[in-house]
């Protein structure tokens, strides 16, 4: 049911259960899978299970400037560091990420990717 209500298509059925792709698209944390969930299980917190991390894919170690995921991302988590001879760097603030995944969805070099919450990632 969930699956159904979610308006952004990022939750799938894989091997029989339910399972969310964080690089299907955005969560906008509308809480419809959570309003549909008959036994209540969905943790309404606006937080997911993962952060994510930029990736040395990114475009700008490549030289070339890009501020695509600090303009999308609604909790300001990704800052640009300047740094002498080259575009500004993407610093991700996991510890502010919610995990909603507009930064990874809007990338233009797939550089932004999910990793799992835990100390050592945030
Ligand atoms: S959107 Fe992607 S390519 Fe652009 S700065 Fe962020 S990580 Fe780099
Ligand atoms: S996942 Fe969302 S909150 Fe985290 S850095 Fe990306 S856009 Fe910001």
């Amino acid at each position: 049911m969930c699956v159904d209500a979610c308006p952004e298509h990022i939750l799938h059925i894989t091997k029989g259960l339910v399972a969310l792709d964080p690089e299907a698209g955005e969560c906008t944390f509308c809480g419809e899978c959570a309003a549909a969930c008959p036994e209540g299980v969905i943790a309404a917190d606006g937080a997911m299970a993962h952060v994510m991390q930029i990736s040395d894919d990114c475009l700008v170690k490549a030289g070339i400037a890009c501020m695509t995921c600090r303009d999308v991302c609604p909790e300001t988590a990704i800052s640009m560091r300047p740094r002498i001879g080259g575009p500004f760097l993407p610093e991700l603030d996991a510890t502010s990420c919610t995990g909603c995944a507009a930064c990874s969805a809007a990338c233009p070099a797939d550089a932004i990717h999910a990793v799992e919450r835990v100390p050592e990632n945030v």
